[in-house]
């Protein structure tokens, strides 16, 4: 074996620049710098500007408690040459287009400059989210070592990987409402087309989020080394199958750390957090269902409808967190008229939340979820079982995984309507009916999975540990 103890690796790190993938990011970096790693994090500037304000923190560098506790990270910013104030989701395609067409010049230049710069120690890796197209041409330019960490399931990963053979079996798009089965992708004994991910079934694909998203998929497999935010024994067949082709680890999810202190001092959240403990300890355990479509998919004011008077129906205690954006139609009335007074004493609505602290809670019983790769793993780290309500992009693919191969949870709807006593029907038995123990149980054991696979000497672990062993090998080799 090789002796690989001797050099320091120093890594770059570029996040999506949104939550779901900021939070993984901010996780990873701790854990690398605490395994010896040097760290450049690399935010968009809105982003800072939005951490910082929404976390009140005065501090320019957002690490420097973790740098101060002795963990080397250390950080910067580059712009997506929009303003700060400019309103991206506002003007999605113009945003996209840019990242796609323009924001390379940046990095390559922002990463030249790095290297070229005295105070900077020697660059050797470049660890950027998969869905950037441009990190395994500039990891090139650079002589850097190209990390694509992927912050979805490998069942996703390899979906995507595959779109050109999804083409030509005549899968994509996809038809109509015709329900096909697809067994032929690597690493997946079946998949409906209904569960693909939803830019498979849209019916404009030439938009420039399809454009971007396909770059980045093509790209995927050149990386040197492909992160996972999963678990191997979750998504075992699949993973196997892909390290077949590539150089691949499981390392998810990456909460073990989050309590080191220095780990929550890392301002993560774009949005201000209400404490919720008080009104949730004051609950009986597992009666509180917590509801929560992440922090990008937007809905109509029908939907919230349906769902709001299925819970007063199902007469359970819920935790809504409702996004000021949640609705397509940018109408910040979210719920019906008397609803908020409708529900004293039974449910709270509040903004947004620290939802591991939530999850965590033992008020909660369930979790009414858009199936956001982050929020289920945290429910199943936090042992919730979920009612699924897929809307966009991966969620349909995670729902499958939630439902039909981890059984610890079920729909919320049929998928194509949703009316309120349906609702009500399905959250009283998921809360309190004959199953209900059954997801439980099965949620208590996948929990156990997780938490496992982070213990020392847990799959996650060993695969972190051998990534790193495996980066330390092929730079000496070089
Ligand atoms: N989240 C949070 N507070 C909330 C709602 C969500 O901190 O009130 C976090 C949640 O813990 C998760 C992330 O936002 O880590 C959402 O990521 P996910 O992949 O679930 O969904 P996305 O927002 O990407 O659709």
């Amino acid at each position: 074996m090789a002796d690989t103890s001797c050099c320091k690796l120093h890594a770059i790190i570029f996040p999506l620049p949104y939550q779901g993938h900021i939070n993984p990011f901010v996780n990873l970096a701790i854990k690398l710098a605490s395994k010896g790693l040097t760290i450049t994090f690399v935010h968009a500037e809105h982003i800072h500007h939005t951490l910082t304000k929404s976390n009140m923190d005065k501090e320019t560098d957002l690490f420097s408690a973790v740098r101060k506790s002795g963990l080397d990270i250390r950080y910067s910013t580059i712009t997506d040459g929009f303003p700060v104030e400019f309103d991206r989701p506002l003007h999605l395609d113009e945003y996209w287009r840019s990242l796609l067409n323009d924001f390379p010049a940046r990095v390559d230049e922002f990463i030249g400059n790095m290297i070229g710069s005295a105070d900077s120690p020697p660059v050797s890796v470049l660890i950027a989210d998969s869905f950037f197209a441009w990190s395994p041409g500039i990891a090139r330019k650079y002589d850097l070592l190209n990390v694509s960490f992927f912050t979805q399931p490998a069942l996703v990963f390899t979906v995507g990987c595959h779109w050109d053979l999804v083409t030509q079996n005549g899968h994509f798009p996809v038809k109509g409402d015709n329900e096909e089965e697809l067994k032929y992708v690597p690493g997946v004994d079946s998949i409906s087309t209904k569960d693909l991910m939803s830019y498979f079934k849209e019916e404009e694909i030439e938009t420039v989020v399809h454009k971007a998203v396909f770059a980045a998929f093509h790209e995927m497999n050149r990386a040197d080394f492909v992160l996972h935010y999963t678990v191997q024994e979750l998504e075992s067949k699949t993973l196997d199958t892909l390290s077949k082709n590539q150089p691949t680890y499981a390392i998810g999810p990456v909460y073990s750390f989050t309590n080191r202190p220095e780990t929550t001092r890392v301002a993560k959240s774009l949005r201000s957090e209400l404490d919720c403990t008080k009104w949730l300890d004051s609950k009986p355990p597992g009666s509180v269902l917590y509801v929560s479509f992440g922090s990008v998919v937007q809905t109509s004011k029908q939907v919230i409808q349906e769902i709001a008077y299925g819970l007063l129906l199902s007469e359970v205690n819920f935790l809504w967190v409702a996004r000021e954006d949640i609705l397509k139609s940018g109408d910040s009335d979210i719920f019906p008229d008397g609803f908020q007074d409708e529900i004293k004493g039974k449910g709270l609505i509040v903004p947004w939340c620290d939802q591991i602290m939530v999850l965590s809670n033992r008020g909660v019983g369930g979790f009414v979820t858009h199936c956001g790769w982050n929020s289920t793993l945290e429910s199943m780290w936090c042992g919730v079982p979920m009612i699924c309500n897929p809307v966009a992009y991966d969620q349909p693919t995670n729902r499958k995984l939630v439902v039909e191969d981890l059984k610890i949870g079920i729909n919320l709807s049929d998928g194509v309507s949703i009316h309120r006593e349906e609702v009500a029907e399905k959250i009283s038995g998921f809360m309190s009916g004959s199953a209900s123990q059954g997801f439980r149980d099965q949620a208590e054991k996948v929990k156990k999975i997780l938490h496992d696979a982070l213990d020392n000497g847990g799959s996650s672990e060993r695969n972190l540990d051998k990534f790193i062993y495996d980066l330390r090998a092929k730079i000496i080799n070089l």
